[in-house]
């Protein structure tokens, strides 16, 4: 069993003040695998003076040095990929193939953003056309500064390098915090920065809670700027903190997005499409597609399918490569679900008849579970479950599917299952999610703005824009040469 008492804080190992550590344990055997450190508020303090001191350092690297060495990044976590996939899958309960999926994930983030970054440099001093007689106009971008980054833990070394990479990439030095319940996969990333040589306290890991750490680090008035994805509690309580001082902030939070299937759709797509929005990772997505909307007129059709899908899931060892349902990631999580199905059977909701699975002995499993017909007051079908739970309606035609599909708090993610592809792309346009798959399986490649409108963030993750969440753009004005 491993111990995490110490942090990276400047290129060393440095053992944690606090005293009080957390157990970090395997999901399927209900076993304990490693202990972690709680954190304190004070190692905050040391691991922020050090991204303050290497930011000039790191801020006037080229942008070519530094696509350099996150380049090297994605080449030593793909050295490490079979080592990492299996740890991933042991801290966090996913199948492997699940896990292994993540790791191809954040090494193209990591990739992309070396490419970002070489191409960076090149960008300053664009001329501006303003039209304005006389001047000529120019822009720049600077990096916002010492970047505080904080993970949860549905999807280890992903989440993690959707922040890391476009930070280093603009030139911000780096602390981040991953989730206390999957530290495991997130440690490799200090060893790479030892390995790869990256200059000291251009990345700092801290690990601990939100008690230990995360409160310090998002209050740290040494800390520019804060990116936190997480629960939408947590995400308020980091955007008051970020206010102290006015310092920038994105933020990533939940999310309960719909899945519509249209009146023409293929059935045996949309089974296939709508089962892996609510199961893949056992429904613990921040984009899971978790509220059904589908044509009366396909609605029995497919729901014989999803259960007949359902019954085919293999849940197990996350290591064996026959398993294609894991575990709930822990005790709490298995209980926060469990509560939401103890509220439907208030409710006087009832699952379709074959979607209880039987399941290991061990393990925090729960049993996919579909309510039809669930009213839009109810909670299911409001907050976010995070876990193998669908609430399905139907609708009488697409207008309808819209407007309840668009009735919700979050804003973050959609799926379209339609016959006709402008039909799709019509649907596609009217609805408020940051990401919108017609037809296609989630993807979300690091060329593309991820992010969510309403109450699922604020700011965008990937792409471009991903990057700018980390620089900060100054435009010149003076006379023209002649
Ligand atoms: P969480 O909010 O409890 O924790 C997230 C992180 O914040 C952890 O590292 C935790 O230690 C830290 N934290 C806890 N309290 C803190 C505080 N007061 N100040 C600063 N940091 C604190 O979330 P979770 O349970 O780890 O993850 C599940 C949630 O994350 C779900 O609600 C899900 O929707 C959301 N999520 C969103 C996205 C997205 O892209 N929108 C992606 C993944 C997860």
């Amino acid at each position: 069993m491993s111990t995490l008492t110490h942090h990276f804080i400047d290129n060393a190992w440095v053992a944690s003040r606090a005293t009080r550590c957390l157990n970090v344990i395997d999901p399927y055997r209900e076993t304990p695998i490693a202990e972690v450190t709680a954190g304190d508020p004070a190692d905050v303090d040391d691991a922020v003076a050090a991204a303050r001191r290497a930011l000039p350092g790191w801020r006037e690297l080229s942008s070519k040095r530094r696509g350099a060495f996150i380049d090297a990044i994605a080449e030593a976590l793909e050295a490490r990929r079979a080592a990492l996939v299996e740890l991933s899958s042991r801290n966090n309960g996913k199948p492997r193939a699940e896990a292994d999926q993540d790791l191809v994930d954040a090494i193209a983030c990591y990739r992309y953003y070396a490419g970002q970054a070489r191409a960076l440099d090149a960008r300053q001093g664009e001329t501006v056309d303003t039209g304005e007689a006389g001047l000529v106009s120019r822009r720049y971008q600077d990096p916002v500064g010492v970047a505080g980054l904080i993970t949860p833990w549905n999807f280890p070394l992903v989440s993690s390098a959707w922040k890391i990479a476009p930070a280093l990439a603009a030139g911000c030095t780096v602390v981040f915090k991953p989730s206390e319940v999957t530290p495991l996969p997130e440690q490799a990333l200090a060893e790479i920065a030892l390995e790869i040589g990256l200059p000291s306290g251009v990345f700092n890991l801290l690990h601990g809670d939100g008690r230990g750490v995360g409160e310090a680090l998002t209050a740290h008035p040494g800390v520019d700027k804060l990116s936190f994805t997480g629960s939408n509690a947590v995400g308020e309580a980091v955007m008051a903190a970020a206010a102290r001082g006015t310092r920038n902030v994105s933020l990533e939070l939940g999310g309960k997005s719909p899945i519509l299937v249209t009146a023409d759709a293929d059935p045996e797509l949309a089974a296939e499409l709508v089962l892996a929005g609510f199961c893949y990772n056992a429904g613990q997505m921040c984009s899971a597609t978790s509220r059904l909307l589908v044509h009366e007129s396909l609605a029995d059709d497919l729901h014989a399918r999803l259960d007949a899908a359902i019954a085919d899931l293999v849940p197990g060892d996350p290591l064996d490569d026959a398993t294609t349902l894991g575990p709930l990631v822990n005790a709490a999580q298995h209980q926060r679900v469990e509560a939401y199905l103890a509220t439907a059977e208030a409710e006087g909701l009832v699952p379709t008849a074959r979607s209880r699975i039987a399941l290991p002995e061990h393990g925090h499993f729960i049993a996919p579970r579909i309510f039809r017909d669930v009213p839009t007051t109810s909670r299911l079908w409001r907050e976010e479950i995070f876990g193998p739970v669908l609430c399905a309606r139907t609708v009488r035609d697409d207008d309808e599917a819209v407007t309840l599909a668009n009735d919700s708090s979050f804003g973050l993610a959609a799926t379209v299952v339609a016959g006709d592809k402008g039909r799709a792309a019509d649907i596609a346009a009217r609805l408020q999610a940051g990401n919108v798959w017609c037809n296609a399986h989630q993807v979300a490649p690091p060329a593309l703005g991820w992010g969510g409108m309403k109450a699922s963030g604020i700011g965008r993750e990937l792409g471009r824009e991903g990057l700018e969440a980390y620089l900060e753009t100054r435009y010149v004005t003076l006379p023209s040469a002649d």
